[in-house]
Order: structure tokens, then sequence, then C-alpha cells
């Protein structure tokens, strides 16, 4: 029963295929089935929510809310009412992204904020475009051009949220979503600092921290240390001067390619108009485990930390 759908340790991680299977069997194996997805489930990070937000920026800005469908409140953390008074009728004036949000500033002085969490979509569709490609579209909004600005959630972890524009600074403190890695102000001595708060930290369990840089996830991490050629495991404290320098560099570089290549498609992952990311076929760790480096030709490996994974070449991670 167990091995249809469990990833099997020698290949890499994808339980999507058998996705499916979900619906059916005991409720034991179902809750088994529910851990094993949670844990190696993959969530779009920064160059997949940046991919998004670019996008809007360029087709939503100016657009005015007229309506708005509910089909699972559980996601929509407002009232009908305020959607009333502060979105219904106002403009979007400008579209920005914090960590892993997404946010529509509306001329109410109001903005939305959406989190895709591990399996939302924000799909913009036109005026006679179906929804048949949104089988799980929970909420639909509808502008006053008849566009549709549709949040599909298979999972239902994701969450949209209205909160007033001046105050969503706070909400971030609140939220304690560590520095911006691709902004300017986060600098080599800003990187510095944050490690020096957590040298006993790995570096894998580091990046992944969003309390520390935001906008990380597995997939990047495992990358980032490729880039700079140091094990996932190491401790913080262990690196030296160019190490540390290497994995900053690394930050940069890596989240900058894969936001120009418009993130990386695996599972669900789609832009606003369905399209898929082409970063995959860059990856040079993630979910590579048991394939050749492209580096040294060994074998990449997959170890666990805390609940996670980690794909790193032995022979070039030191
Ligand atoms: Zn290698």
């Amino acid at each position: 029963m167990g091995k249809g759908y469990r990833y099997n340790k020698n290949e890499p991680i994808h339980p999507y295929p058998n996705r499916k299977s979900l619906g059916y069997g005991l409720l034991g194996w179902k809750v088994k089935l529910l851990n094993v997805w949670i844990k190696y489930y993959y969530m779009p990070e920064l160059p997949e929510v940046e991919t998004i937000v670019q996008e809007l920026k360029r087709r939503v800005v100016g657009k005015t809310f007229n309506d708005v469908e509910i089909k699972v409140p559980k996601i929509v953390r407002f009232s009908k009412e305020s959607f009333d008074k502060y979105v219904k009728g106002k403009k979007i004036t400008g579209v920005m992204r914090r960590a892993k949000l997404i946010i529509l500033n509306l001329s109410s002085n109001y903005s939305l904020l959406f989190h895709l969490k591990l399996s939302g979509r924000l799909l913009l569709l036109k005026p006679k475009e179906k929804e048949d490609k949104t089988k799980h579209s929970h909420i639909i909004f509808t502008f006053k051009d008849n566009y549709k600005l549709v949040f599909n959630d298979l999972r239902k972890f994701g969450f949209i949220k209205l909160i007033e524009t001046n105050k969503l600074e706070d909400y971030f403190k609140k939220e304690k979503y560590g520095p911006e890695p691709l902004d300017k102000r986060f600098t080599y001595k800003t990187f510095k600092e944050i490690v020096d708060k957590r040298p006993n930290r790995k570096i894998k369990q580091f990046l992944l921290d969003q309390t520390l840089i935001a906008g990380i996830g597995n997939i990047y991490s495992d990358e980032i240390c490729y880039y700079a050629k140091v094990h996932p495991l190491r401790t913080m404290s262990s690196l030296s001067e160019p190490e540390l320098k290497k994995i900053y560099k690394g930050i940069k570089y890596i989240l900058k390619s894969a936001v120009k290549h418009k993130g990386s498609s695996v599972d669900d992952y789609v832009d606003l108009s369905g399209k898929s990311g082409d970063y995959v076929k860059y990856h040079k760790v993630y979910r590579k485990e048991g394939k050749p480096c492209s580096g040294c030709k060994g074998k990449i490996k997959r170890i666990k930390l805390g609940g996670r994974s980690s794909c790193f070449c032995p022979a070039c991670q030191k």
C-alpha cells in the first residue's frame, strides 16, 4: 500500500504525481501521507512570488474591484462588510512583495495581502476566460472591466488579509520577517551581523529561517549551498570569511537568476497566466538525489535535518 505514493528514498522526492490517491484509503494512511506530503511539498519562495508580483504590476494596477465570491470562507480573514467598505469600488494603486506575501495597495488606503502557503495560486482571467483550469477556485474577485483575480488553493492553507496600508510595517514586524535579500540595504555587513547572532545555526537552517532572511525556502537554500560549495550541515561559526562572502553572493545571484527565469515550477506553481517558470532546468542539486553532479560527475546525496531534507554534492560541498 505504501509504495505507490511514498517517495522511494533512492528517487528524487516528488509526491505530486501520486496526489490523486489522497482521497482514498484508511484514515491513518491519509494522515501519514499528509505528513510526508507537507514535509516535502514545495512552497513558493521569493522568486516565484516576485514573478507573480511583477506580472500583477503590469496587469492589475488601475483596475477597480467590483465583487468577490467566497467559496471557502476560512481563506478570507476579513468580513464582507470590510470588503464592501474598503475594497469594492476601490482602485489598485500599487503592487508589492514582502517576504512571500503578495500585497495589493488600494485607493482606500487599505491593502490586500495574499499568502500562497503550500499550494495557493493567483490567476488573472480575461473577461471571457473559463475557470476550468482553476478547479480549486476558492475566492474569485471580479473587477469592473470583468477581469477576474482567482485565488485557488488545493490544500487551503493560504490566506487573504485586509490591512490598513500604513499599518503594514507593524504587521511585518509582528510577523518577524527578516530583511529582503534582494534589497540594496541587504549588504554583506547586514548579512554578517545576522550570522554573528546565530553562530551555532547550521547553514541550511539559517537560510530557511524567515526571521533572519525573508523568502528563501528549500529549493534556493540547497542551490545557494551548492553555489557556495559548502556542506548544508556546516555551522555558521565554522565558515571562513571567503565562504561567508560566497554564500552572501550566492543568495543574491541564485535568487536573481531564478526571478529572471520566472521561478521554479515544481508541483503546483504557475504564474499569473497559468504558465510555468523554467528555473527548474538550472537546478544543480534540488531534488537531484542520485543524479550526477554537474561539476564533478559524482552522485548528489540527500540528507534529513529537522523534518526537512537537503540535497548536496558530497564531493563539491565541504
Ligand atoms: Zn560535485
